[in-house]
């Protein structure tokens, strides 16, 4: 029997996609066990069974935010070497804890956890562009990405791709779409004509334009197909966030933003699909599950499982397929105007979002005011091509601070 273990670090360990990654790693783990129980019972001799790989999980470090109390949960149970809190607060109270472990923190202590040379694959599940410098670390180092950062792409897409290109790194998407797009091509970017991105609409996919605009937030957090977090679901019922994922897309297939099409298929069981260049068109389908894009990431390209997704059935299904409306929408729009200009310009355009939208959350503008500060912001910028990673975060920072400054609406 084959048996690799691949050194994971992973970004972000408390969060939504930390969590089931943990899951996943669980799942790989039970199935290596129970591979090795039947191997090793004479009575079962299934060939298909002896001629399973398994690939196991041995995490390096992790990192949480704020959520001490499970952290301290998950180091108990994973044992990495490196840990990385938040705050200086956090880093003392797991170090009171466990006085053995290497405890960083702060965002210098996430590079620091990121620089193992040891390391095969880090996984980048924290949101907000504090997942950029470590990233680009990691790969430096050869570390594999399996990529759940949006900011990464969208801020700094070049940079890192190159980098990633220098250094024979795979990216791997554990978003559904483009993990959709990974798993019908096969990574075989080179022979796509187009992709085709899916996107459920969000909540407000059949309300009128005023609705939109007036929306409370407890309207836009209520997403029909995906529980997430707040920023993400927001941006789901603005589409900004599928904008994000045309730009991540454009990047991580190397394709014009021509080639990109969104679709919206308000049941999320058709999770993106791709057009060969010679016209055939393959899609991904299944119930939706994080856990599988998770898992296909770590385990690529050998498609291991611990965890299933529930069967698929095509029958007494409708899958429905429309255009996205880019008047009732125009953040979708904005994305692909700031995606194909480029340079410096989709990083204002992702800085006023995130900060328009954690205003709308706090409840200090309307779900409309968070395209008209977009816009504004993306329109008086005058872009960068080629920027360096200062410039990078140096329009974000700036932008950040103009629309959080701005008190009209
Ligand atoms: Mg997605």
């Amino acid at each position: 029997m084959h048996k690799t273990t691949k050194n994971l670090v992973i970004l972000g360990s408390t969060g939504s996609i930390g969590t089931q990654t943990l899951e996943v790693l669980e799942g790989l783990e039970k199935a290596a066990k129970d591979t090795h129980k039947v191997q090793n019972a004479p009575e079962t001799q299934d060939p298909s069974e002896s001629a399973k790989k398994n690939i196991s999980f041995n995490v390096l470090g992790m990192s949480c935010g704020s959520n001490i109390e499970l952290f301290i949960e998950q180091i108990k149970k994973f044992c990495p070497k490196k840990v990385c809190v938040g705050s200086k607060e956090g880093a003392k109270e797991v170090k009171s804890i466990f006085p053995n472990l290497e405890v960083l923190c702060g965002e210098e202590g996430l590079i620091e956890l990121a620089d193992d040379k040891n390391a095969d694959i880090m996984l980048t599940g924290t949101s907000g562009c504090v997942a950029l410098k470590p990233t680009l670390k990691a790969i430096e180092n050869g570390t594999d990405i399996a990529l759940a950062n949006k900011e990464t792409l969208v801020m700094a897409g070049d940079i890192v791709t190159k980098a990633a290109k220098a250094n024979g790194v795979n990216i791997l998407p554990v978003d559904s779409e483009h993990s959709a797009i990974l798993q019908s091509s096969n990574g075989n970017y080179e022979l796509l004509n187009k992709i085709i991105i899916t996107a459920s609409g969000g909540p407000f996919l059949h309300k009128s334009r005023d609705e939109i605009k007036n929306a409370t937030f407890k309207e836009a957090l209520n997403h029909p197909r995906w529980h997430m977090g707040k920023k993400i679901t927001i941006d789901s019922a603005t589409l900004m966030n599928k904008g994000l994922e045309v730009i991540e897309a454009h990047h991580l297939f190397n394709l014009p933003y021509e080639k990109i099409e969104v679709v919206i298929h308000p049941e999320s069981l058709v999770h993106s699909a791709v057009e060969f260049k010679d016209g055939s068109t393959v899609a991904q389908i299944g119930t939706p599950s994080m856990h599988i894009p998770i898992q296909y990431a770590l385990t690529y390209p050998s498609r291991e499982y611990g965890i299933k997704s529930n069967s698929f059935s095509f029958l007494g299904q409708t899958l429905t397929f429309e255009k996205p409306d880019f008047e009732k929408f125009p953040c979708l729009k904005l994305a692909f105007e700031a995606g194909k200009t480029g340079g410096t310009l989709p990083v204002v355009l992702n800085a006023a979002n995130e900060i328009a939208v954690h205003k709308f959350l706090r409840g200090e503008i309307g779900m409309g005011d968070i395209f008209k500060i977009v816009e504004r912001e993306t329109k008086n910028h005058t872009p960068i091509q080629n920027p360096t990673l200062d410039e990078i975060f140096e329009a974000d920072k700036e932008t950040r601070q103009r629309v959080l400054n701005d008190k009209t609406r």
